[in-house]
């Protein structure tokens, strides 16, 4: 049997970003991330991962945004300068008022909103077209100059790296049962690891689980293709109208995505790829002619009935906990949320109710009808 202070199932935005946030507050914290299959290998592998503060219709802007965007910053400057390759794009995103209903949206959420200075501007059609000159007519736009693309395979990569060297312990390979006797110990065909706590970032894969079925969790399918452009697109800003935009090297553009709330199987399929050729001839119609599909991914983002992600312990066993529906905000949410989850496990912190599994009345019942029982 090997023993550790923290398990970790999942090797995800989640999971990561847990691990790292455990040991670097307290650094003598043995943490293993046992990961069923591949780093990446769930949603968190998006090739282009857009970082967006301004959500919806409306661009309001998201929870706790401020504390977000301050703590991926800084995992991603430490990154960087751990990785040999480039993991962000920082040209910003533009969000294009592609009728009259969105612009007034925009020019809503730029009055009504209390946005740190410099983070966003209008911007009048002909400013957009100096910008992309390829994109489609439009009404003006809102510009999210903090805005960003981050190569999510990459950046997890670099992670994994980082996180080895702060002596965080990897096991890659399912399946194995998990006894709640003493503890938590996960058992697969050659070993048991042991730990008082474990922490299931498993993504969508908790919606099928027995422990988390009465959580409302919502699974959404969502694929992306990669197109190969002969002009250099490195230099342009994430787009997000119709669907999302965004560069991931100097001649390739990720396109996404769909939102598939009934799905059959988990992979692209040519229906997928036939709506992301349309979203791409929409957005950029200049641009679209000359480029070519090259690849197609899909994932399964979980997503919570108010939008807002989920952590906390489990309402009758303790020391099991959860952290999923990340949504497609994961790169924003996850550093920020995973600080949270680290202090509630290690201090006992509380965490802010609007991340509580008790947020939602089933979960609360739940815990009250345990809490009388006992
Ligand atoms: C189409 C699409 C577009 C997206 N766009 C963006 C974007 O623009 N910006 C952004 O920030 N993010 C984006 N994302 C990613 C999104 O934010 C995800 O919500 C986030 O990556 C989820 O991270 P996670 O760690 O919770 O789950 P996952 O990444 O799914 O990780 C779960 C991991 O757990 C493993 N696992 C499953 N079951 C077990 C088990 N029993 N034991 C051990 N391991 C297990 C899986 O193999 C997987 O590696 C997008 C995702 C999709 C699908």
């Amino acid at each position: 049997m090997k023993n550790f202070d923290v398990i970790i199932a999942g090797g995800g935005l989640a999971g990561l970003a847990t691990a790292a946030q455990l040991v670097e507050k307290n650094k003598n914290l043995k943490v293993l991330v046992y990961e069923a299959k591949q780093i990446g290998e769930g949603a968190s592998g998006v090739p282009a991962g857009m970082v967006n503060p301004a959500t919806g219709q409306r661009a309001r802007m998201v929870w706790n945004a401020e504390a977000c965007f301050r703590m991926l910053e800084k995992r991603l400057e430490q990154l960087s300068a751990l990785s040999n390759t480039i993991l962000k794009y920082q040209n910003g995103v533009l969000r294009p008022a592609i009728d009259e209903n969105l612009a007034e949206n925009f020019r809503l959420s730029l009055k009504n909103t209390n946005w740190p200075k410099g983070w966003v501007e209008w911007l009048e059609p002909k400013q957009i077209q100096q910008l992309i000159p390829q994109l489609k007519e439009n009404s003006g736009g809102l510009f999210i100059k903090k805005g960003k693309v981050v190569r999510t395979p990459e950046y997890l990569n670099a992670y994994v790296r980082y996180l080895e060297d702060s002596g965080v312990t990897f096991v890659f390979g399912g399946p194995y049962a998990i006894d709640n006797r003493e503890g938590w110990t996960l058992k697969n065909r050659k070993n048991a690891f042991n730990a008082p706590f474990l922490v299931m970032a498993t993504g969508h894969k908790a919606k099928e689980n027995k422990l988390w079925s009465d959580l409302p969790l919502n699974a959404v399918k969502g694929q992306l293709a990669i197109y190969h452009c002969p002009e250099t697109v490195s230099h342009l800003p994430a787009v997000s109208a119709y669907g999302y935009l965004a560069p991931i090297d100097d001649h390739k553009i990720a396109v996404g995505s769909t939102y598939e709330h009934h799905f059959h199987d988990e992979n692209p399929d040519s229906q997928g790829a036939g709506l992301l050729d349309q979203k791409l001839q929409e957005m950029l119609p200049g641009l679209y002619p000359k480029c070519q599909r090259i690849g197609q991914w899909s994932g399964i983002r979980v997503t919570t009935p108010d939008r807002l992600p989920v952590a906390g312990e489990h309402f009758e066993r303790k020391g099991l906990y959860i952290f999923t529906g990340l949504g497609s905000k994961g790169l924003l949410y996850s550093e920020f949320i995973a600080s949270h989850l680290a202090m509630h496990i290690t201090e006992k912190k509380e965490l802010p109710y609007e991340i509580s599994l008790y947020r939602f009345s089933r979960m609360e019942e739940l815990r009250e009808k345990a809490r009388e029982e006992n």
